[in-house]
């Protein structure tokens, strides 16, 4: 009968070598634990800051917005406002427009380079 391989193995938190069940990942539950709750934190870390963009974002779109249904204003007007313009939620093609949406508001570019700003949010999987 054939030996069964010998892997070594390191621990995915301390890296010291570990041995015991093939499926072992971790050296102890204290480094087990460490890590999950490393990871766990980086992610609520860059979530965080993604949500607060966006945030930011929605809140400019509004602000300029106001109770119009639709509005032209400048990229300068936008970006002096501290619009990030690459954090966006999604688009949406309409006709040949592409509409950039964070949420329920969103815009689209004109042929001057004007950005025409929309409220409109429609769910679709
Ligand atoms: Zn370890």
């Amino acid at each position: 009968m054939p030996k069964a391989k010998v892997l070594k193995r390191t621990c995915l938190n301390c890296e010291k070598s570990i041995s015991g069940r093939s499926d072992k990942k971790y050296c102890s539950d204290v480094c087990k634990n460490e890590h999950h709750n490393q990871n766990t934190s980086d992610f609520a870390y860059i979530e965080k800051r993604i949500k607060k963009k966006l945030k930011a974002n929605r809140d400019i779109l509004k602000e300029i917005l106001g109770q119009q249904n639709s509005c032209v204003v400048s990229m300068h007007l936008l970006v002096g406002k501290g619009y990030e313009i690459n954090y966006m939620t999604h688009y949406k093609d309409v006709g040949k427009k592409r509409y950039y949406y964070v949420f329920d508001y969103g815009f689209c570019e004109e042929n001057n380079g004007d950005l025409k700003i929309v409220k409109a949010f429609e769910w679709r999987e």
